[in-house]
């Protein structure tokens, strides 16, 4: 048998794979970090917002030194009609404050930080280096397989962590190819813009402070679809993530859903006189608990995007990530004590992972996936009741209010129906539960 060139394997250096990197680089063990691209993020393209407390716990006040974009201050969701929109959201002293909630970031500076750290910790990462395969000896994972020549490579264990397109958990069985219904094609493009603009359109006192949007509602037309609008210190991130099936089904070009979206009356200001700097698309797996593969093998675990654990509810998928690579190193950890690799031993990351806020909150929406596909009019129907119920109420046209009440309950009986609200209501409890 051949000697093992690593303890631990991880593949693709994003956050999941660092994080796993740095807590066993950390603990003094012999772990690489094969990434294909030319450097860790240069091909990620996260809109994006990143939560602080999950990489906090590894780097204690990351944010300090990290480059970050804004801290955010206000989260605001838009519900878009075609000529209207409504806000709600939520802007906070207590956001204003270290060591903050979330930042905007471009994870390819961020990566390419995150790595200098997990190498510093003494782990060795591989650039421009694809894993094509699997080495497995009487069905245990024992190695990879990269496309370099002589690249075969051993070890205890080796962790999966190469996103949303990752076909090593599929190699071994632990999943079926991925339904177009479980991820979302998201497009985005980075619109520069001077900071203190960027302050006087967003409401915001300094070029540290910043804000998102959240886009949903009829302008969408039943489509699975969520666009956003992100401060960045001197530009905007602005895009649109869609359901794969429903892009399909309505032959639906998410370029030309951008290019619309920036033309909406309510975005078009934020943008206007900005230069589109960089424009990027990537797949997001949102499918939730139930589209998980299984999560470990004999000397095997899957972690990040490649496990599937994004909460796109809340947009949180980097975080979850970098919790899970800890889960998974951590499990490593103790199953090397008893020098014990096999699948039973490594079923504690999934054990771990179900005691952590991680796969908490995937099952608190597990159902919602299969909820928005049955019912596509709840992100529509009841948005645009809500926009148009407004118009009513703040349009003065010498109606008396009580009369505008009726009207509005009358056209709530009319066009959707009492007791279909009830039965929709019920349901996305019930799902909720
Ligand atoms: C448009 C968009 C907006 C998003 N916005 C947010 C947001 O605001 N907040 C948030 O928290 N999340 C957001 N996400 C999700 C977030 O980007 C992911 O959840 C997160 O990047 C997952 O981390 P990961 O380490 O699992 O995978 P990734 O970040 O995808 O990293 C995987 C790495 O593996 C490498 N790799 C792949 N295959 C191989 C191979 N065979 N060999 C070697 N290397 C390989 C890749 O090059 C890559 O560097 C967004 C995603 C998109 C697409």
């Amino acid at each position: 048998m051949r000697k093992n060139d690593f303890d631990v394997i991880i593949v693709g250096a994003g956050p999941a794979g660092l994080a796993a990197g740095y807590v066993l680089a950390k603990e003094g063990i012999n772990v690489a970090i094969i990434e294909r691209g030319i450097f860790p993020g240069s091909k990620n393209v996260m809109g994006g917002i990143f939560y602080r407390s999950s990489l906090d716990d590894l780097i204690p006040d990351f944010y300090k030194e990290a480059p970050l974009e804004r801290h955010i201050i206000e989260q605001k969701v838009w519900f878009l009609s075609d000529d209207s929109m409504f806000s709600a959201g939520l802007k906070s002293e207590r956001y204003n404050v270290e060591p903050y909630n979330c930042f905007s970031v471009f994870r390819a500076k961020f990566d390419k930080w995150f790595a200098k750290k997990v190498s510093d910790a003494s782990a060795m990462i591989i650039n421009e280096t694809v894993v094509r395969e699997l080495i497995l000896k009487r069905g245990k994972v024992v190695g990879v397989r990269t496309d370099r020549p002589n690249g075969d490579l051993y070890c205890d264990v080796v962790i999966s962590a190469e996103g949303v397109n990752s076909f090593l958990p599929k190699s071994l069985g632990l999943r079926k190819k991925i339904n177009a219904n479980n991820v979302a094609l998201g497009v985005k493009e980075v619109i520069e813009l001077p900071d203190k603009v960027i302050n006087d359109r967003f409401g915001v006192s300094n070029s540290s402070e910043g804000v998102t949007i959240e886009i949903t509602g009829p302008y969408f037309n039943e489509m699975r679809a969520m666009g956003f609008v992100y401060t960045n210190r001197n530009s905007l991130s602005v895009g649109i993530g869609a359901v794969i099936e429903d892009l399909v089904r309505l032959k639906m070009n998410p370029n030309d859903l951008l290019e619309t979206l920036k033309s909406h009356p309510a975005i078009k200001p934020l943008v206007s006189g900005g230069e589109t700097k960089e424009y990027m698309a990537h797949m997001i797996p949102e499918g939730g608990y139930y589209s998980m593969p299984k999560l470990y093998h004999d000397g095997f675990m899957v972690v990040g995007d490649a496990a599937m654990l994004v909460n796109s509810i809340h947009r949180e998928g980097a975080n979850l990530a970098i919790e899970s690579g800890k889960l998974a190193a951590k499990t490593y950890i103790e199953a090397r004590k008893k020098g014990d690799f096999s699948q039973r031993a490594l079923s504690a990351y999934q054990k771990r992972l179900e005691e952590s806020f991680v796969l908490k909150d995937l099952k608190t929406y597990k159902n919602l996936p299969k909820l928005l596909e049955e019912k596509k009019y709840l992100i529509s129907k009841y948005p645009k009741f809500l926009i148009d119920a407004m118009y009513e109420i703040y349009n003065v046209d010498r109606v008396p209010k009580s009369e505008k009440i009726k009207l509005i309950l009358n056209k709530a009986k009319k066009e959707i129906g009492y007791f279909s609200i009830i039965k929709d209501i019920f349901s996305v409890w019930r799902n909720l539960r």
